[in-house]
């Protein structure tokens, strides 16, 4: 049932409210010690890329969640779905009851290092925030985001920022405005991010990882330019060993990239995507092509960065 609220219903939108919302990238992951609370410290640049799932709510007498698109069939509807813990944490928080119908059109691929269900969290607080007028600032958004998942303060801010804490706390970087130009490759099944860092403890505690990412001074010197060679440099992720290690074929994926005549490739967060830099649009397009055809990922898909966080359209 959708219903047309007046101006006397304190600010609630008389719906649907439609969401865009972008995946994310790690231009920098830093993984530091693993803490006791069981995070790892990290000190991560996030990067917001034009992948974006959608998510339409409308009103309704029920929490109801319905979907198309990667993951159909696969991805739990229920209240494990990061949506529906979203829109229950925020009616919780705003003290509202939790109805909402939402339906999500889903582009980005599950588990694949690229942020989507931490997207969709951080669409759903946006999109019920309007629907039930409950007007909170984009900061108590993330706060709740936050308890949720890491990276959904981020998706709330967009861009490109630096990341902290276990990655939730987002302060902006000053670059120059320019737009890059990636290739996502996409591989068929995901990886579980909690199995990745574990590969990676297992790997540093038998000394077979590689030295630990040093602080992102050197990127946050290389966005300030617009070289993309000089990007390409200064991209890292201490978890690409464990990831390659976990998925041994992710280090063909980024062979045929540099193959393919791809600035520099990197495991985006946990993989096991593999995200590729071009010097502009027509090679992104073409290395798209090229990795396509050398068989060694589902799909490969141009994107462009920075995009801004999540959106009411
Ligand atoms: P990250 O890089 O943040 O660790 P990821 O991109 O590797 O995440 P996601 O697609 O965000 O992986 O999801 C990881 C897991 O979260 C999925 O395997 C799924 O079980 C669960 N999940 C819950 N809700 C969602 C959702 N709306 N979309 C995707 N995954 C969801």
């Amino acid at each position: 049932m959708t219903e047309a609220w007046g101006p006397e219903d304190g600010g609630r939108h008389s719906g649907p409210v439609r969401i865009r919302v972008p995946a994310k990238i790690n231009l920098h992951l830093g993984v530091g010690a693993l803490r006791p609370d069981g995070f790892h410290e990290l000190t991560t640049v996030y990067h917001a890329i034009s992948l974006f799932d959608e998510l339409r709510a409308s009103h309704g007498d029920t929490l109801a969640l319905t979907m198309e698109g990667e993951g159909q069939g696969e991805l739990a509807l229920d209240e494990t779905n990061l949506v529906i813990r979203a829109a229950r944490a925020l009616a919780a928080h705003a003290r509202v009851p939790a109805y909402a119908r939402l339906h999500l059109r889903k582009s980005i691929p599950l588990a694949g290092g690229l942020a989507g269900g931490s997207a969709d969290a951080a669409a759903t607080l946006l999109a019920c925030d309007a629907l039930w007028g409950t007007g909170l600032a984009r900061e108590e958004l993330a706060e709740i985001g936050a308890a949720l998942g890491s990276d959904i303060p981020f998706l709330l801010h967009g861009g490109t920022a630096l990341g902290t804490g276990h990655g939730e706390v987002i302060s902006p970087v000053l670059a120059r405005p320019t737009t890059w130009h990636w290739v996502v490759a996409i591989a068929d099944g995901g990886l579980r991010t909690p199995d990745v860092y574990r590969e990676l403890d297992r790997l540093r505690d038998h000394g077979q990882a590689p030295a630990a990412l040093d602080t992102p001074d050197v990127l946050m010197a290389a966005l300030r330019q617009r070289d993309p060679k000089v990007l390409g440099d200064a991209l890292g992720n201490d978890l690409q060993a464990a990831a390659v290690s976990l998925r041994p074929e992710l280090a063909d994926v980024l062979q045929a990239g540099s193959k393919a005549g791809a600035v520099t490739g990197i495991v985006s967060g946990s993989g096991p995507s593999v995200v590729f830099l071009a010097t502009d649009a027509a090679r992104a397009e073409h290395l798209a092509q090229a990795l396509t055809s050398a068989g060694v990922c589902r799909e490969a898909r141009t994107a462009r960065g920075p995009m801004p966080g999540a959106r009411i359209t």
